[in-house]
């Protein structure tokens, strides 16, 4: 058994399942949410789906899929150093973004704007309504069935109006109250990831050159140091280098400030941790800021970007002219989905089946949504 600090998640004090279960054999509770996780379908789309390109632009740039592992990999790394629960950060990591639409933000932003009347659309809440009620793989329950630990980390932000409908895992948010440490650590691995390959996806495209980035101080100081060390060294190898290191001094950080924070408030356990006001693992302030002038950079010079801008405009041309011919004529959907959206319908109206044309859309990787546009609106295409 691992040495678990205090405050780390521990199965024997976990909050449970929503339907209770034998415990696993050889594996812990948490091992077993990422086992479902890992055989899940949502999962195995991250492979196509994308965060800033298109998953067609390229095989060179990240998918959520890729984006969710190098998570995984730093949420381990800083969770057992922490002496916090290696299984369960991992579990949230791989489970963070499966609620995500096809194209990045673009798709999320332009399916929110096709729910607005419906109750509108969150990633986060997306991610959990797939591991609880989406995924048709057990016969003994709907979705998942993860622990309260694994639910309470994927529910990374909720609008007070949705917590309240959700019950145990909404409750913080009304309560103003924190995740556990697990959580808490696998959000802002999220953000060291999604700021640092950003960057070098940008650069590998040629939409960011490493002049400009030298204006970014958390760049700066680690190019200046690899230029002295290595004059000679040929661009690529000093992207990743300048990289490396970016995320190295990020997540040292990151480690040194929560060991500060845990050793002042001395938590006893992990609901010591949950009833903070704010979140105990966190960033220096020098590293906030760095961190803040980095996305700011990003957004303005990459998201931003008029080549980017294209595709992300075009994708929610896409998601909302799809959204509308599905909620116009529900037998344009397949079958389980009219299913769902008859079911839903009957039971929340108007609501219910827009939630159904969501889920269905949300559940895209790019390229379905891309052939499934030309199904839906080219008259040449047979289908
Ligand atoms: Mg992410």
């Amino acid at each position: 058994m691992p040495d678990f600090a205090a405050y780390a998640a521990q199965e024997q004090h976990s909050r449970g399942r929503r339907v209770a279960e034998d415990k696993p054999v050889y594996r812990t509770e948490y091992q077993r949410d990422r086992d479902r996780i890992i055989h899940s379908a949502a999962f195995r789309r991250l492979e196509y789906k994308t965060q800033v390109f298109v998953n067609h632009e390229g095989d060179m740039f990240r998918t959520r899929l890729t984006h969710s592992i190098e998570v995984a990999q730093l949420s381990r790394s800083i969770a057992r150093i922490l002496q916090l629960n290696e299984d369960l950060a991992e579990t949230i990591a791989l489970a963070h973004d499966l609620g995500h639409t096809p194209f990045g933000h673009a798709g999320q932003d332009a399916l929110n704007a096709c729910m607005k009347e419906y109750g509108g659309f969150e990633h986060n809440l997306q991610s959990l309504r797939v591991v609880d009620e989406l995924e048709e793989r057990y016969a003994a329950f709907r979705g998942l069935n993860l622990t309260f630990e694994a639910r309470e980390g994927i529910l990374k932000h909720c609008s007070l109006s949705n917590a309240k409908l959700l019950g145990d895992v909404g409750q913080r948010f009304i309560d103003k109250h924190q995740p556990g440490l697990e959580a808490q650590i696998v959000n802002l691995a999220d953000q060291i990831a999604y700021n640092n390959h950003d960057v070098d996806d940008g650069l590998r495209a040629g939409l960011l050159s490493i002049k400009q980035l030298r204006e970014i101080k958390l760049f700066d100081a680690q190019y200046t140091q690899v230029k002295q060390t290595y004059p000679e060294l040929a661009e690529r190898r000093m992207t990743h280098e300048i990289i490396r290191r970016m995320i190295n001094v990020t997540a040292i950080d990151l480690i040194d400030t929560t060991r500060r924070q845990l050793a002042q408030l001395k938590p006893a356990n992990i609901d010591e941790i949950r009833r903070q006001s704010q979140p105990t693992a966190g960033f220096s302030e020098a590293m906030r800021d760095m961190n803040h002038e980095l996305k700011q950079f990003l957004r303005h010079n990459l998201y931003r970007h008029y080549r980017v801008h294209r595709m992300t405009s075009k994708a929610s041309r896409i998601l909302s002219a799809l959204f509308d011919a599905f909620l116009n004529d529900i037998g344009l959907l397949p079958h389980d989905h009219q299913t769902f959206a008859r079911q839903y319908a009957e039971q929340h109206g108007d609501s219910g089946r827009a939630r159904a044309v969501a889920d269905y859309i949300a559940g895209m990787t790019d390229r379905f949504a891309i052939t499934e546009y030309e199904r839906i609106f080219n008259p040449a295409e047979l289908t």
